[in-house]
């Protein structure tokens, strides 16, 4: 997750809660990471926002329910080797493979305000890949966007594993997608929400900002008198119900809009009714948390993690044959 802002229930529904539960599942030994780094890809001219939006992400994290006695939380940029790994993967990396990377064209697109045609900014599948390989790991949880994206860690780590070896083991195994359900959630605006386009609903937002929002939500263009029947499958806020409400609101959703027998903004209500109980827990989990504790939670994240990326790349320097002098071959 990127510090370019604080997390949205977009990100929670998409990527945060399935974390939560992997990590409960207890089958698993989780990293999950603050990309600090990968914020430098597009914000290199400010980076002024980068170190407090980390703190907020955090929290965004731990207030979900992430746990650092469960699982290694951390920030990138506080584990060098993830400096390191990515010098090494551009070497054996081709051009090609990286201008292919679907999102490449379309964000120097979508951020027409912004010079993308940096190094940077082509080579972040490798810093991407260099983030998964170091923990040498077997499963990474993403939703279907980012599947391209492994992908191409596995093309990569392929490659290496053909030209560097190790007499006794593969250095870096190709890890596998676990697909994790990924709902799209609409925004304010009937877009998906985004950070970027200023349609989120933060998971910090009080209660009266939350039905503020909601009121100003986009429906179902077809309904547009209060006698006029819609469609909830059409409609963003029936979208929200889909993801948040009860089967019984629900239900009362479908019959009251297609028959008219309610309103948009009763309707919107029951959504909001319906998000506020989903971050009612999480901002109270949030309110538990102190600055400093959050901080030394990182610090001992990054400390963990780094000593598990260290142990990945002297595989890494030993099958390159280049290895420290205070280092013993693997
Ligand atoms: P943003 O567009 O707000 O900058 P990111 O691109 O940083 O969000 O997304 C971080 C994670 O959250 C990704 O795993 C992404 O799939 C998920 N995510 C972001 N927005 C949504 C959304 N509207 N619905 C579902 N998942 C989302």
């Amino acid at each position: 997750m990127r510090p370019t802002g604080k997390l949205h229930l977009g990100n929670y529904m998409g990527a945060l809660a399935n974390w939560v539960k992997l990590q409960d599942e207890g089958k698993y030994d989780c990293y999950f990471f603050i990309a600090d780094l990968h914020a430098l890809t597009t914000d290199y001219a400010d980076t002024s926002k980068i170190s407090p939006n980390t703190l907020e992400v955090a929290l965004d994290f731990l207030a979900a329910g992430l746990d650092p006695a469960k699982s290694t939380i951390f920030v990138q940029s506080h584990v060098t080797q993830h400096y390191e790994l990515p010098l090494l993967l551009g070497m054996i990396t081709p051009l090609g493979w990286l201008e292919r990377v679907p999102s490449y064209k379309e964000m120097q697109e979508n951020l027409a305000n912004k010079d993308l045609t940096t190094f940077g900014f082509l080579g972040y599948p490798v810093l991407m890949a260099s983030d998964i390989l170091l923990y040498q790991p077997q499963f990474v949880p993403v939703g279907q966007d980012q599947q391209a994206h492994v992908e191409l860690t596995r093309e990569i780590a392929r490659r290496f594993n053909q030209f560097y070896k190790l007499p006794d083991r593969e250095v870096l195994p190709e890890p596998k997608v676990l697909l994790t359900p990924s709902p799209k959630l609409p925004g304010t605006d009937g877009r998906k929400m985004s950070k970027s386009y200023g349609n989120t609903i933060q998971l910090t937002d009080s209660e009266p900002e939350v039905r503020k929002k909601l009121k100003t939500m986009v429906t179902d263009p077809a309904r547009v008198r209060r006698t006029d029947p819609g469609d909830p499958d059409k409609c963003p806020v029936g979208d929200m119900h889909k993801v948040f409400s009860t089967t019984e609101t629900l239900a009362k959703v479908y019959e009251g809009c297609r028959s008219a027998g309610i309103g948009c903004i009763e309707c919107k209500g029951w959504a909001a009714d319906a998000l506020v109980q989903v971050l009612k827990p999480i901002q109270e989990r949030r309110a538990g948390f102190s600055d400093k504790q959050v901080e030394e939670i990182l610090k001992d994240g990054s400390r963990r993690a780094s000593a598990r990326a260290e142990q990945t790349m002297r595989e890494v320097r030993s099958a390159m044959h280049m290895t420290r002098p205070t280092e013993v071959d693997c």
